[in-house]
């Protein structure tokens, strides 16, 4: 966590109980960078403890910042499409992202995603470390590139690792796939369809990686 950009990180406001209850009241009052400033609040993961499948994304969106609550947007109904279809229940699943906190841009009334710097990444990261520690997924599916660098290291090459099994210690199977935002932004309706299909096979390989882990 080197770079004349950062100016420190969550670690200060980490609970002394890492339970999940106690992380996300204490990530609610998080300063760890600027990022909590203009957003309207955290938005921490979502799902129980005993959880077999944890999914990290990048960070949350416009709607999320507004509802408080992880992929309840456009991306978010993608997910929900997906998991559905390979007959996963999101109640069973802990989701979050790397970053917690929305970062954006203002454009007229609009408020346009702007990616996570690695700087913020990393002062973020003690969130999603006790997350990872509490939960425990015998599955990890990596949502993206800046999730996949996070956890993995800036060599990660998404269309590399996609839809394949990870060689990693984060979890017993450890898995990525694209961001289902990148879904919403496809030039045309074709090009949309096979992402949607591809995103949903490599939700399959995880389903079935779950199912073997179970067994
Ligand atoms: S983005 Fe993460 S580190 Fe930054 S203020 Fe929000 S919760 Fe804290």
């Amino acid at each position: 966590m080197s770079g004349i950009e950062h100016r420190g990180d969550a670690t200060p406001y980490l609970p002394e109980r890492k339970t999940l209850k106690a992380l996300r009241e204490a990530a609610a009052t998080c300063r760890g960078c600027h990022l909590y400033a203009p957003a309207t609040q955290t938005v921490f993961g979502d799902g129980m403890k005993r959880a077999k499948l944890m999914m990290v994304g990048e960070m949350p969106g416009d709607r999320e910042d507004r509802a408080g609550k992880v992929f309840v947007g456009p991306a978010g109904r993608e997910l929900d499409k997906a998991l559905e279809a390979v007959g996963i229940v999101r109640g069973d699943v802990y989701i979050t992202n790397v970053v917690k906190h929305f970062k954006f841009e203002e454009r007229g009334k609009r408020r346009i995603h702007k990616t996570p710097k690695k700087f913020e990444v990393d002062a973020c990261f003690p969130w999603l470390r006790e997350e990872l520690r509490v939960v425990r997924p015998e599955v990890l599916v990596l949502l993206g590139a800046t999730a996949g660098k996070a956890l993995l290291g800036s060599k990660f090459r998404l269309m590399d690792a996609r839809g394949r099994e990870i060689d990693s210690d984060l979890a017993p199977f450890v898995t990525a796939t694209i961001h289902p935002s990148a879904i919403l932004r496809a030039p045309d309706d074709e090009a949309r369809h096979a992402e949607r299909r591809a995103f949903t096979e490599d939700l399959r390989f995880a389903a079935e990686a779950l199912a073997n882990e179970r067994r």
